[in-house]
C-alpha cells in the first residue's frame, strides 16, 4: 500500500514537472539578485527579496506570489508565509492538470471575461484555492 502512496506522489512530480521547469527557469536570473529558494510542503519556494517586504522594484509586479508546478515565488519570505495554503491549492492544481494548466487557466479566466465577470477573481482555479480546497487532496 505505502508503495502506491508513493508511486502516485512521484507520478504527481512527474506530471508536473514540466511547469515546475517552466518555473525554474523563469526564476533562475533573480538568483544572481538574491533570491532565496528552500523547500517548504514539497514545493520550492522562492523569495525574491531577503527583506520582509518587497522593495520598490519588486512592488512593481503584477503579483505577491505566484506559482509553476512545484515551484511558488513570492516577492518575500513574508509573502510567501501569508499566501502558503493558496499557493500550495495551485500546486495540487498542478498535480491535477500538469502542463494542460497552461492552457486551462489561461481559459478559465476568458471564460469568466466573456460572461463579463471577473478574469482573475471569478476564475475557477482561483475561487478553488482562495476556498483552500483543490480536486485531489493531499496526502501526508
Ligand atoms: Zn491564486
Amino acid at each position: 500500500m505505502r508503495r502506491v502512496h508513493l508511486a502516485a506522489r512521484i507520478a504527481r512530480y512527474v506530471w508536473a514537472a514540466p511547469c515546475t521547469a517552466v518555473g525554474l527557469c523563469l526564476v533562475a536570473p533573480a538568483f544572481l539578485f538574491g533570491a532565496t529558494a528552500r523547500v517548504v510542503d514539497g514545493a520550492i519556494e522562492i523569495a525574491l527579496s531577503t527583506f520582509k517586504s518587497p522593495n520598490f522594484l519588486l512592488g512593481a509586479l503584477p503579483f505577491n506570489a505566484i506559482t509553476f508546478g512545484h515551484v511558488v515565488l513570492a516577492t518575500s519570505q513574508t509573502e510567501l508565509d501569508r499566501l502558503r495554503a493558496h499557493e500550495q491549492a495551485h500546486v495540487r492544481q498542478y498535480e491535477r492538470w500538469g502542463v494542460f494548466f497552461f492552457v486551462a487557466y489561461p481559459a478559465a479566466s476568458l471564460w469568466q471575461l466573456l460572461r463579463c465577470r471577473r478574469p482573475y477573481i471569478d476564475n475557477w482555479f482561483e475561487v478553488q484555492a482562495r476556498e483552500g480546497r483543490s480536486n485531489e487532496p493531499r496526502e501526508a
